[in-house]
């Protein structure tokens, strides 16, 4: 099912939770909704499951408009933070739940429910009730009850947040199979870049009710389109130096760039992992060390110089003394620049730099 909002606005006392927001996503799309808090994700969601209705716009499924249907038209399956299991009912039970309200049949219900309770690893815990189980069982569950009704379209609400680090790898690792096997569009609201980097076929970064970019994973890490999309996709977060314009160029750390751009400054940034420090490069800096933070197979380092402070990354261990001075390495293309509205503009070393 292809999903397109057309300058979808939702309004809340006067202020638009979702500003004019246009999306396409492809039939069989996984596509994850990335923002910071309060930036109107769950609400995004919300009008397109039809729990929430649209002051403005249209939303199409495969080119029909669904703004007036409800929720149960909308053949859309939403899994939420908060599991929201029947806690007097047994796994399998809860599991059938939505084929019960549909009436379907006993024997086709219960060959779906065994089926789907097997694909989950599920099947063990079957005749247990919610409150015997783990967060991550619980989670599961509730993916096996939105399952079970094989929707055309599923809608996450930051389904794993509740969960730990180590199930969170482990169930977003069953959710990327089970959309390649499904092949069901699929919506997924998180605030975490990486969860966002590494479970989306496409991002849509929104900031205050607006989209920022749309595009895969890695077209939006490597070429964030504004100073917004920069600092919150990445981690550690982009380092920014901000280098007034002079005839056309910027310098950092005593390399010349040309840009065109009328703005009078520019934010330089730069990811840590791309400033190498006593790395190779083809331009390179004497900086002193401020502080590190190891990670036993990395270091980050904070170096700064002139007015410069940046964070530099090591591959393996290392304690270098506060004060020190060190080289750091990177390469042109590993800078990026924004001007004062935050726009993305273009670098190139400039010659004789
Ligand atoms: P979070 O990650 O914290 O869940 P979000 O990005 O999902 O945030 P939304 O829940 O969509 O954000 O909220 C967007 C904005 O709309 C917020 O400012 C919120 O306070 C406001 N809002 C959401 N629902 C309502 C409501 N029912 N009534 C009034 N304001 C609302």
């Amino acid at each position: 099912m292809r999903i397109e909002l057309d300058r979808v606005s939702r309004v809340f006392d006067g202020r638009p939770a979702v500003d004019a927001l246009s999306l396409e996503i492809p039939p069989g799309a996984l596509c994850v909704l990335l923002g910071p808090s309060g930036c109107g994700k769950s609400t995004t969601l919300r009008c397109i499951a039809g729990l929430e209705s649209v002051d403005g716009g249209a939303i199409r499924f495969d080119g029909r408009v669904v703004n007036e249907l409800d929720p149960a038209q909308r053949d859309v399956a939403m899994v939420f933070q908060n599991y929201a299991l029947y806690p007097h009912l047994s796994v399998a039970e809860n599991v059938a739940f939505p084929l019960r309200m549909r009436r379907v049949p006993r024997a086709t219900r219960e060959a779906k429910v065994t089926e789907v309770l097997r694909t989950l690893g599920l099947e063990d815990l079957a005749r247990r009730r919610p409150k015997e189980l783990s967060g991550g069982q619980q989670q599961r569950v509730a993916l096996a009850r939105a399952l079970v009704r094989e929707p055309k379209v599923f809608l996450f609400d930051e389904p794993l947040s509740n969960l730990d680090a180590r199930l969170r790898l482990e169930l977003r690792a069953e959710i990327r199979s089970l959309h390649a096997r499904l092949g069901a569009t699929m919506l997924w609201v998180t605030h975490d870049q990486a969860e966002a980097m590494s479970l989306g076929d496409f991002v849509a970064v929104l900031d205050r009710g607006r989209l920022q970019q749309f595009g895969t994973p890695i077209e939006v890490f490597e070429r964030p389109v504004n100073r917004f999309v920069a600092g919150f996709v990445g981690a550690p977060a982009m380092s920014f130096v901000r280098a007034p314009v002079c005839d056309g160029r910027v310098a950092l750390l005593g390399h010349r760039f040309e840009c065109r751009s009328t703005s009078p400054w520019l934010e330089l940034g730069i990811r840590p992992h791309r400033l190498r420090f006593l790395g190779d490069g083809p331009l390179r800096a004497t900086m002193r060390v401020r502080g590190h933070e190891p990670h036993g197979h990395e270091t980050f380092v904070r170096v700064h110089a002139d007015d410069a402070e940046l964070v530099a990354w090591h591959a393996g261990h290392l304690a270098p003394a506060v004060d020190e001075a060190a080289v750091v390495a990177f390469g042109p293309a590993d800078l990026h620049a924004f001007d004062a509205e935050g726009r993305r503009v273009e670098l190139s070393l400039a010659a004789g730099a």
